[in-house]
């Protein structure tokens, strides 16, 4: 690994790199998004190439890369949206009414991932944009942020890189309706809240100067308050000042003139009372309560229902990995099994490969499952690279597989975006005769033919 000869190729399905930076992490946290800088550095090395909008699985299979790379790290995320699961009891028609989605419907169309496309919205009788978001984690405060941002016409989101089309979209239905509604849902406690203080202050500094609500029951809050919460509650700070921050949100919980969000705790849903033009009018659910030990505690039925009145659903239940055809054996659970970012060894080489096969690493969410911000990913990452340095060591480090994968690609009529071409695309983005107004940092490119074209790729039919 430490040889000149070693030699890494990047490649990513998306004809755009950063993953989830650029397509996950919200418009209006342009902070984090500038982690692609640090990304964007190394390519400045020539030992290694960009090939954009190549999928593993559909362009090229395991054979290909094991043609071409004595190692192949695993880093393709967790793309899948974990199903929900409704209550035992849910209604006989299990058909998923419209408007009802997963989260990351909405996060690919505001964040501009080619091929996304929104969600519907919908009005109540009463002219009221009602969102339920179901889970109570970091991407639910995201979605919850941006849909009320463009409610009381935040100028944080006038700057931010949310594309045109999903701007004028979520400013054309939240003006149109009288209120605009947000509910996060959690089926446990305030104590078991999976989203971080800072994320949670953000709504409440905005509930502070708009046209904004922002609620939390008293009831739910002192329910959170039993003996195991209490005891989970010691000794964590973070905890502390989130659950003090959650206090006085109850506290001080008042009516906004034009948008209201309402932190829910101890619903499950459950089933869906069904509108007539096949939207959705609420989210049943179950009320619970919380059973077991301290750390361990979880929602159990009490037997109460509550509905939820919503005419936009949006499931934030995580994201969850599929596997490669090829590596089944290694793989269980949405994730990658290994020790220190090793999984295994397949295939045999190609012509002029070495003997034994390609060794295969992970990182990333793959690695670990679908959790953790983006700095999580760098000691995982640097877990993966040290196992594959103390693996080469010894072995000359240099490139044993012949294969060009360009030559793979060429061959097959797959066409790429390498580095070059996405700083065209980069630069397209950024120009000032595309931005709504002059802090905004770009505006993307969604249409995928466009951004292979201006990259120089473009799939050969
Ligand atoms: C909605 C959302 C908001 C978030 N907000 C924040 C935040 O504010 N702050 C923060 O620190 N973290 C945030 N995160 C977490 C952060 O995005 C992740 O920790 C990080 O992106 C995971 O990195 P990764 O490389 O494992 O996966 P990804 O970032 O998903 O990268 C995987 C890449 O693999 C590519 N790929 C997938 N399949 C294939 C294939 N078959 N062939 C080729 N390429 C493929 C994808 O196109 C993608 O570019 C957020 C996550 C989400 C979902």
């Amino acid at each position: 690994m430490h040889s000149h000869a070693s030699a890494f190729d990047v490649i990513d399905s998306l004809p755009t790199p950063f993953g989830l930076i650029r397509s996950g992490v919200a418009p209006d946290h342009q902070d984090v998004k500038n982690a692609s800088s640090d990304f964007s550095q190394i390519f400045s090395d020539s030992r290694i190439r960009y090939f954009g909008g190549v999928t593993v699985g559909e362009d090229v299979g395991l054979e290909d890369l094991e043609e071409c790379y004595d190692a192949v790290v695993l880093s393709y995320g967790c793309e899948g949206g974990t199903v929900m699961s409704l209550g035992d009891d849910s209604d006989s028609d299990s058909s998923t009414p419209d408007c009802v989605y997963h989260a990351r419907k909405l996060v690919d169309w505001y964040n501009g991932r080619p091929n996304s496309s929104p969600p519907e919205f919908r009005l109540t009788e009463e002219g009221d944009l009602n969102v339920t978001i179901v889970g109570g984690g970091n991407v639910s405060l995201d979605c919850a942020r941006i849909i009320l941002k463009a409610a009381v016409e935040d100028q944080s989101l006038t700057t931010s890189d949310v594309t045109n089309e999903a701007y004028n979209r979520l400013k054309e239905i939240t003006s149109k309706a009288n209120k605009v509604n947000v509910r996060i849902l959690n089926r446990r406690g305030g104590m078991q809240s999976a989203f971080t203080i800072k994320e949670f202050r953000d709504l409440f500094k905005m509930s502070k100067v708009g046209k904004m609500g922002m609620k939390i029951l008293s009831s739910e809050v002192e329910k959170s308050e039993n003996e195991e919460s209490l005891e989970e509650l010691k000794g964590t700070r973070p905890l502390k000042r989130l659950w003090k921050l959650i206090g006085d949100v109850s506290a001080n919980s008042e009516e906004g003139e034009k948008a209201n969000l309402e932190v829910r705790y101890f619903l499950s849903p459950k089933g869906y009372e069904r509108r007539d033009d096949g939207g959705v009018s609420s989210l049943k659910c179950d009320v619970t309560k919380l059973e077991g030990a301290a750390f361990g505690q979880r929602a159990k039925k009490t037997g109460e229902e509550e509905d939820v009145e919503s005419s936009l659903v949006l499931y934030s239940t995580g994201y969850k990995g599929k596997v490669l055809e090829g590596l089944e054996e290694f793989f269980e659970d949405g994730k990658y099994v290994n020790e220190g970012g090793r999984v295994g060894v397949r295939g045999g080489g190609g012509e002029g490969g070495s003997e034994g096969g390609s060794r295969y690493y992970a990182s990333g969410w793959i690695k670990r499952g679908a959790s953790g911000i983006v700095g999580t990913n760098i000691p995982d990452a640097k877990e993966t690279v040290m196992s594959m340095v103390a693996d080469f060591e010894g072995e000359g480090g240099g490139v044993r597989r012949r294969k060009n994968f360009e030559e793979i690609l060429r061959k097959r009529g797959v066409r790429w975006v390498d580095w070059k071409g996405w700083k065209k695309v980069d630069e397209v983005e950024k120009r000032r005769d595309r931005v709504r107004v002059e802090e905004q940092v770009r505006e993307k490119i969604v249409d995928l033919e466009e951004l292979m074209t201006i990259g120089g790729g473009g799939k050969v039919e």
